[in-house]
């Protein structure tokens, strides 16, 4: 840490719906902020707010006491921490890296044991919560990593969630992430094609859906989305693609464990559907327009 009065030098890696609001609590707690986005547009903002910007993650990383990357998927995770100019290649030791993104417990393992090769802590530390969670400070950081890197972690991780759960050794966070995900999507999906149902028998359709959300079926999910499409809101907080993405993963993962994962495939065929419609980089809650159609 650089100095032990002052807060210590975040690296903010990736500006999407997730990073956006992440890098704006960690300025807005005045937080010496470095950011980098593969898009140098979505850094104005913060380099008018007060931020530097590095047009390297190796740049972004190299006075970071903690580097922080929210990132699309595995790819883009290689991108952002392997390679000349990845932030593997800037960091110093005594850094922290913590990955927050959804990404496949296999890669999570790769990353954390480039990491412990250059002597850093590693977390993979994915969120629940969604784009009005990140820029509130109240997401829910699903950690894999040692005690000390959670604690070490801790005071930064606060400023951007309600809580950090600590798993078990790395790759933890990143599992129960895909399970947690796999279960919102099978939600979403199976929730289509309820709506769909109820359009085309001619139910009340406002009376059906108030007895669903209101009973056994009507989880924080369900209750959420259902409203988001009824109002038609065009806000995309958590893209269609990326949703399928996690099925995906989720389903790669159990292989491993020869569990087929028999609701989350046809749950991410209704989702493959609906990208083949041209709905990927709207919201997930899109595909129960998908299945309606
Ligand atoms: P997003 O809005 O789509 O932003 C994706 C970010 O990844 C952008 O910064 C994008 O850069 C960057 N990126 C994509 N491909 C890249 C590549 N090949 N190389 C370098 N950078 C690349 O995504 P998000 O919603 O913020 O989600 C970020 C992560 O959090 C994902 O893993 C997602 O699954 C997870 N997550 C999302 C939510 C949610 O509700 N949104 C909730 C929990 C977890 P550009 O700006 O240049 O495209």
């Amino acid at each position: 840490m650089s100095d032990l009065m002052s807060k210590p030098h975040v690296a903010m890696i990736g500006l999407g719906n997730m990073g956006i609001g992440m890098a704006s609590r960690l300025l807005s707690e005045k937080f010496p902020l470095t950011v980098y986005n593969r898009s140098a547009d979505k850094t104005r903002f913060f380099s008018d707010a007060g931020a530097a910007v590095a047009t390297s993650p190796r740049d972004a990383a190299s006075k970071a006491d903690f580097v922080i990357s929210m990132i699309a998927d595995d790819n883009a995770s290689r991108f952002v921490w392997f390679g000349e100019k990845g932030a593997l290649a800037g960091v110093s030791p005594s850094a922290v890296l913590i990955e927050c993104s959804t990404l496949t417990v296999a890669w999570a393992l790769e990353l954390s044991a480039a990491a412990a090769q250059l002597g850093c802590e590693f977390l993979d530390a994915p969120v629940t919560g969604s784009k009005p969670q990140a820029a509130a400070g109240q997401l829910l950081f699903l950690a894999g990593g040692t005690a000390s890197a959670v604690e070490k972690a801790r005071p930064v991780l606060s400023v951007l969630g309600r809580d950090v759960i600590h798993l078990g050794p790395n790759g933890s966070g990143a599992r129960l992430k895909l399970i947690n995900n796999f279960l919102c999507g099978v939600q979403a999906a199976s929730l289509a094609e309820a709506i769909s149902m109820i359009t085309a028998s001619g139910l009340d359709a406002e009376i059906a859906m108030s007895v669903l959300t209101n009973g056994a079926p009507g989880s924080p999910l369900v209750k959420t989305i259902s409203a988001r499409a009824a109002a038609q809101d065009p806000t995309v907080n958590f893209s269609l693609r990326l949703m399928a993405k996690d099925l995906s993963y989720a389903i790669q993962e159990a292989q491993r464990d020869q569990i087929p994962l028999e609701t989350v495939a046809a749950a991410l065929g209704i989702f493959q559907r609906a990208m083949a419609n041209g709905l990927g980089d709207q919201d997930f809650s899109a595909v129960i327009a998908s299945v309606r159609q």
